[in-house]
């Protein structure tokens, strides 16, 4: 069965102590179990003082990028190892913002993703499509075609470590969100591209998270469509009231 999934990205904000902060403010939030499965991701600098923070809690503590090479000449990367050294097994990969701002195509982003399975990490595989795709009617092909370069020729087993993200471009810090009918349409169609190209059992186990300007007020009814399995979350996961409300509305 699939999970559900509710992952905090917050970017490159908040320094240690900012961090540690939040991190205060949300186990004080946290006060019942939480229905999902909980993931947060600061940046690489916060990564271990999280992962230590967090050690007595279930929230799952990921990194917001890694390098496709094991090691190197790559000053100012960071590899899986690395990242595994300090206790983080869950890496985003493919956000939209590292595509717009860092030149990542579907092809690097297969070359990361391979990485990361061979390190034997869970992998959060953003994609999505930009305003103009959609206007132009071009969003579900668009889609089709960021998973069948960057996914569709790992193994089967590689699947049991990935988790996808559709986050439409146009509704990613922007406050406009996806209706839940849009979120669902396509997710829908995602599972059954996921059931066309690598079967029925990863189409049904594979968890969608939807992200997009999700907030307290809306992440219900979005969570609420049959084929959204959660959300990743930017903006509102740096406020703990928020993002626990969001995590609390399944
Ligand atoms: C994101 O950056 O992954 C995201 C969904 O951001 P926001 O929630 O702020 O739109």
């Amino acid at each position: 069965m699939r999970k559900n999934i509710v992952a905090g990205n917050w970017k490159m904000n908040n320094d240690l102590s900012e961090t540690e902060e939040l991190i205060s403010h949300l186990k004080l939030q946290m006060v019942k179990e939480p229905e999902a499965t909980v993931m947060v991701a600061p940046s690489f600098t916060n990564l271990y003082p999280t992962f230590q923070a967090l050690r007595d809690t279930p929230i799952i503590v990921a990194a917001q990028n890694m390098h496709e090479s094991e090691k190197g000449a790559f000053t100012g990367e960071v590899s899986a190892s690395m990242l595994k050294s300090v206790g983080v097994n869950t890496v985003i990969l493919g956000h939209s913002e590292r595509r717009a701002y860092f030149n990542e195509t579907n092809e690097l982003l297969e070359k990361k993703v391979k990485a990361a399975i061979d390190n034997e990490m869970t992998v959060i595989f953003c994609f999505g499509e930009e305003l103009e795709d959609r206007k132009n009617d071009k969003h579900f092909d668009l889609v089709e075609t960021q998973l069948k370069e960057s996914l569709f020729q790992l193994p089967k087993s590689a699947w049991n470590n990935i988790i996808l993200a559709y986050e439409p471009v146009w509704a990613i810090g922007t406050g406009e969100t996806a209706s839940p009918e849009q979120a669902q349409e396509m997710h829908k169609h995602i599972r059954q591209l996921l059931e066309k190209n690598v079967g029925k059992e990863v189409a049904e186990n594979t968890s969608i998270l939807y992200g997009g300007s999700v907030k307290p007020n809306n992440a219900k009814e979005i969570f609420a469509k049959e084929d959204v399995d959660g959300g990743l979350i930017g903006g509102a996961s740096l406020n703990a009231v928020d993002f626990v409300e969001i995590v609390n509305s399944f």
